[in-house]
């Protein structure tokens, strides 16, 4: 498994570059062709890294199993350089590790495990894409395809210091362009308007309207704006996010930003964006293969919770065409898209035994 992790991670995935993202589908395709018997589908995607297809076992009367894992990862190319792939004191590290190539690792382990050993009373087909970390827009539509006509959809994404992710909020972005008139600063500065004094505005607003309690947050997360300092602006930027608990909670939101009237009559205002991905809640369905889950990670001596998470994933995308879903169910470490990520190397195997297992028993 670290032979394997090691290859994975030593092909930098960013998210936004299609020549390396395609290495890495390539490798996987090659993987899966080597070391596993299961039909193997290379899906070209146009706008982001080709997607991978693994599909294992027959049609039966029992619906498909659902296993998403992404490979490209939140670090841009070079990364390796600086920190490169390493082994020591039980964890590895590297770009990427954590989130989520040691838990598509893992799931590669499982199916191996299944078709050496296991029972397979149903068809399964692990769904490695390529753009999960930019809010997969480029394989949205194949994993709703997919997710549409199976059972449950079982995600490779890390856990959260071992716990599964039964609930994850829904998350969205905006866009706000406020459009000023630009003038001398010392001269005539009363014929401009000052885009950035409206932004700032705007941004009080847009803050005043999280809602913690109800687990709505919205966050500025950047602005740009101004030209030069003796210019008066005549445009402001901001890059919002916002994650709700829930689709109603999404919906106030979503009206009030797209309501948003400029203080200054002179200024225009652009808003676009929305909900991205739906939240995902726990279901009685849900709640159901947790129960089997527990039960299997008894049976190798470990307690597996489940918690809520704030962070998005492609399960948010399977809730919402209203099959079960149960995340986080990768790889044991820490530091997803920071500096310290790293994976508990003691707990792959063990992990991809409990989601071989949780494949049969489903
Ligand atoms: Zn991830």
């Amino acid at each position: 498994m670290i032979r394997d992790l090691k290859a994975i991670v030593n092909i930098e995935t960013p998210s936004t570059e299609k020549k390396l993202l395609d290495q890495a589908a390539d490798y996987l395709v090659k993987y899966a062709e080597k070391n596993l018997s299961c039909e193997t589908e290379l899906i070209e995607n146009v706008n982001s890294g080709n997607n991978v297809s693994l599909r294992i076992g027959k049609d039966t009367v029992k619906k498909p199993l659902l296993v998403l894992a992404h490979y490209d990862t939140v670090w841009s190319k070079g990364t390796l350089s600086r920190i490169p792939f390493s082994v020591s004191d039980g964890v590895a590290r590297g770009p990427g590790v954590f989130d989520m190539k040691g838990g598509l690792v893992q799931g590669l382990w499982a199916l191996r495990s299944l078709e050496e050993y296991g029972k397979q009373d149903r068809r399964i087909e692990m769904l490695i894409t390529s753009d999960e970390e930019l809010g997969s827009d480029s394989s949205k539509e194949l994993i709703e395809t997919r997710a549409k006509i199976s059972e449950a959809a079982l995600v490779l994404e890390p856990s959260q210091d071992g716990k599964v992710k039964t609930a994850r909020k829904g998350i969205g972005e905006f866009s706000i362009n406020v459009i000023g008139k630009a003038a001398h600063a010392g001269l005539e500065p009363w014929k401009g308007v000052n885009a950035i004094e409206e932004a700032a505005r705007v941004i009080l607003f847009l803050q005043s309207l999280n809602r913690i309690e109800k687990g709505t947050t919205i966050n500025v997360c950047t602005v740009n704006g101004g030209t030069r300092t003796n210019v008066i602006a005549d445009r402001a930027t901001l890059g919002v996010d916002f994650r709700v608990a829930s689709e109603a909670e999404a919906n106030k939101l979503v009206k009030s930003v797209m309501s948003i009237k400029p203080n200054n009559p002179s200024v225009k205002l652009e808003i676009s964006g929305g909900l991205n991905r739906p939240p995902m809640q726990k279901t009685y369905e849900t709640e159901r293969i947790l129960e089997i889950a527990k039960t299997i990670g008894l049976e190798f001596g470990t307690t597996i919770e489940d918690c809520a998470v704030g962070g998005g994933s492609d399960g948010n995308f399977c809730a919402a065409v209203g099959i079960p879903v149960l995340d986080g169910l990768g790889a044991v470490g820490n530091g997803a898209h920071a500096e310290n990520e790293f994976v508990d190397l003691n707990q792959m195997p063990l992990r991809a035994a409990i989601f071989e297992r949780l494949l049969e028993e489903l």
